[in-house]
């Protein structure tokens, strides 16, 4: 049994990992400020010895006794994000530092739920991790964008410097059940507007592409990047390879649902990415990990969750 700090465990993912550490037998510590997060996301977990949930920003140091730690304190939506862009940097810098810190005190595995925005608007299709990246360090984007970019250095610094065990994951385009109704991402977004009959907002013309991960895929590469040898840090990407447009998407959200929404185009947000792509040939090589579950599958089941959380 480890002793595991999960930070943002009360998120969208943050909990499915959390939920995920208790069944293998580890005490899991949830820190989360609850910006995003909700307790409801936890509830299940509430009350088994294992899991404890403490509430706390990561822009200030917390220390405990822990093995391993998965650092995903950060709102990952542009609408949250975007919300308060100063307080996104600290999140993600200082939080960075703080669990670095804490790691290096415990001499704990650290994991950083790093993500495919460290690539911007991308000049390579697919995206390789030895990618540099293409993004502008001052737009709207860019607390995000910068701030990831950021823990990434802080997380090699830490292992070049203090010889921490560090594994950096890039995570694309996750969804799954869990995620908030008026979270802003593109899935949720559609999957509630068809469920609600309501318009369906496509962003700019909707050529833009996307890969969608769903969210059990993501924790089991997760876990075995945290499993891994200690001289592998990564980055590696964590994805699913298929490619769809955003009005194919609406198209597969509308079919799924049944609805009669309509689409309606709105204007296309600053510095959107055209494509996203993940190369996961590094995460099946070191990981023996790719996903399994096809979008259409994934659908129906965040389409089931959403169909018992909203009113239609
Ligand atoms: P989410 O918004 O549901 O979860 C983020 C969690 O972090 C929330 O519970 C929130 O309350 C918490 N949090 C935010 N600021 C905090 C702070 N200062 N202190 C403590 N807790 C704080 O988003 P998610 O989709 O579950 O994303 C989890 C992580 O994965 C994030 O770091 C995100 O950047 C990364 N990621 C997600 C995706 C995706 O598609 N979902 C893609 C790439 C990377
Ligand atoms: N998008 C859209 N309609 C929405 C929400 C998002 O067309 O209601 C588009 C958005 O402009 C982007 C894509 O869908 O091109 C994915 O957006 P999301 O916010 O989910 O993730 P990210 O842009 O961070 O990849």
């Amino acid at each position: 049994m480890k002793k595991i700090l999960v930070s943002g465990g009360a998120g969208f993912i943050g909990s499915h990992l959390c939920m995920r550490l208790i069944k293998e037998g580890h005490k899991v510590i949830c820190l989360d400020n609850l910006f995003t997060g909700s307790e409801e996301n936890i509830a299940h977990l509430k009350g088994n010895p294992l899991f404890k949930f403490v509430h706390h920003d990561v822009e200030y140091p917390y220390e405990a006794d822990v093995d391993e730690i998965y650092n995903l304190a950060c709102p990952a939506s542009p609408v949250h994000y975007q919300y308060d862009a100063i307080k996104t940097i600290k999140t993600s810098v200082l939080g960075a530092i703080n669990l670095l810190e804490l790691a290096k005190k415990t001499n704990a595995k650290i994991l950083q739920a790093s993500t495919s925005e460290i690539y911007g608007d991308p000049m390579i299709h697919p995206q390789v991790e030895g990618y540099w990246g293409n993004v502008n360090p001052i737009g709207i984007r860019s607390c995000y964008d910068e701030g990831k970019r950021c823990s990434e250095t802080l997380f090699m610094d830490y292992h070049r410097q203090a010889g921490l065990r560090i594994k950096i994951i890039r995570i694309f385009n996750t969804y799954g059940p869990r995620m908030l109704p008026g979270d802003g991402r593109v899935v949720s977004n559609f999957v509630v507007q068809a469920l609600q009959g309501n318009d369906i907002t496509i962003y700019g013309s909707g050529q833009q592409t996307r890969s969608f991960q769903y969210v059990d895929d993501l924790i089991e590469g997760m876990v075995r990047m945290m499993d891994t040898e200690d001289d592998f840090t990564g980055p590696v990407n964590l994805g699913n390879p298929n490619e769809f447009s955003i009005l194919e998407l609406a198209e597969k959200v509308i079919k799924l649902t049944n609805s009669n929404s309509k689409l309606v185009f709105k204007p296309l947000p600053h510095d959107d990415p055209k494509q996203r792509q993940p190369d996961i040939t590094l995460a099946k090589a070191k990981l023996g990990w790719k996903p399994t579950i096809e979008l259409e599958d994934g659908l129906h089941h965040i389409i089931e969750y959403f169909k018992e959380y909203v009113p239609n």
